[in-house]
């Protein structure tokens, strides 16, 4: 088992990273859990593939699970069905002292996690992620929110959990996307602060390579996450590095309403097209797209720049909710491994982008 102790300020919990854990976090809670009652936020598809392997598991060690379960999709992270929890983790007379488990991918993991941080002014909870994205991003760091009409994650809070269990074993039933959808963040990862996971990416060729190095791509990407978080648990900083190719996928992504590309294939776009324009300014090292775009060939991510209105995309950047005072941060890298922020003037950024 590998295990990261992540020591921020306000608190420090463990990552414990292993394949099969699923099946012993009845005993991992028991050492950090005395009570019995457990309410289990998750989704459908979750639940009815490992649902019964988790109940057993913490049935097996005295507690007394109940399960929440939403539907599947980026529709149950909202108000709505916010108050649907709520409701639930009521009538399962939840206490104060009770604890929760979210279990599930970024989706379920957001919820969840906004919930637990909410609900009784918060109570404890773990995470359990079980997409790609969710076990080497969103389930680390303890951003959790749900979206309204007006945007997505304009609803949340920081709030860490108690522990985080990661089972790649659980990425067997992942459908295809969503394995694309995670590695478009892990090849971030491998940008912005590691050369030698790079490395690793780039030999891989097959799903099967893929999967035999999971537990070590799952660990760099936790890692890097980890340290950068511990420097900038509010992100006001460093943590800013972490936005990479993200203000230029975002805008992508609402420029087709989240329905054309998943959030990591808009995020390995938006990287590939900035470090060809950093570069083309002599920001960033020669040949560093290059990289980039090797990678996203070798993971068969798409990154033709689709055919989109550049002043509608402009807009959108411009009126970013992470913009300060007329300035954008735009994260570029200096070359693979390594990122910078780039302070840039909301007015220049037609410009850069052309
Ligand atoms: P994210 O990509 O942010 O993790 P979701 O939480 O919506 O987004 O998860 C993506 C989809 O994959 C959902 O339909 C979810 O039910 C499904 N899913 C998540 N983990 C697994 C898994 N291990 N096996 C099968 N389906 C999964
Ligand atoms: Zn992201």
């Amino acid at each position: 088992m590998k295990v990261l102790n992540v020591n921020l300020k306000t608190k420090k919990y463990d990552i414990l990273i292993e394949k099969g854990i699923i099946k012993n976090v009845g005993m991992e809670i028991k050492k950090i859990y005395d009570g019995v009652k457990i309410a289990v936020i998750t989704d459908q598809n979750i639940y009815s593939l490992y649902g019964n392997i988790l109940k057993d598991s913490l049935l097996n060690y005295g507690f007394q699970p109940n399960f929440v379960i939403v539907d599947p999709g980026e529709k149950s992270k909202s108000i709505n069905v916010l108050e649907n929890v709520y409701s639930k983790l009521i009538e399962f007379n939840i206490t104060r002292g009770d604890m929760i488990i979210t279990f599930g991918g970024g989706v379920v993991g957001d919820l969840g996690g906004f919930a637990a941080s909410t609900y009784l002014r918060g109570i404890d909870y773990v995470q359990i992620p079980t997409s790609l994205l969710a076990q080497i991003d969103s389930s680390i760091g303890g951003k959790v929110a749900v979206n309204i009409k007006q945007g997505k994650n304009l609803v949340g809070s920081f709030y860490q959990p108690k522990k985080v269990f990661i089972d790649s074993n659980l990425l067997n039933t992942l459908p295809e996307e969503f394995i694309k959808d995670g590695l478009g963040e892990v090849i971030k990862y491998a940008c912005i602060s590691s050369l030698d996971l790079y490395e690793l990416l780039l030999n891989i060729t097959s799903k099967e390579e893929l999967f035999h190095n999971i537990d070590k791509i799952i660990l760099d990407c936790c890692n890097i996450k980890k340290e950068i978080i511990e420097q900038d648990e509010l992100d006001t900083g460093i943590r800013m590095i972490l936005n990479f190719g993200h203000t230029l996928g975002h805008a992508i992504e609402t420029y087709y309403n989240y329905e054309k590309y998943t959030h990591g294939e808009a995020v390995a776009l938006g990287m590939y097209y900035i470090t060809q324009k950093s570069e083309a300014l002599g920001y960033t090292e020669l040949g560093t797209s290059n990289k980039i775009k090797k990678l996203l060939n070798n993971f068969n991510i798409d990154y033709s720049f689709p055919n989109v209105n550049m002043d509608y995309i402009n807009k959108t950047i411009c009126k970013d909710k992470k913009n300060i005072s007329g300035n954008i941060n735009l994260i570029l890298l200096k070359k693979i491994g390594e990122a910078f922020v780039d302070q840039m003037p909301i007015k220049n950024i037609y410009n850069f982008l052309q």
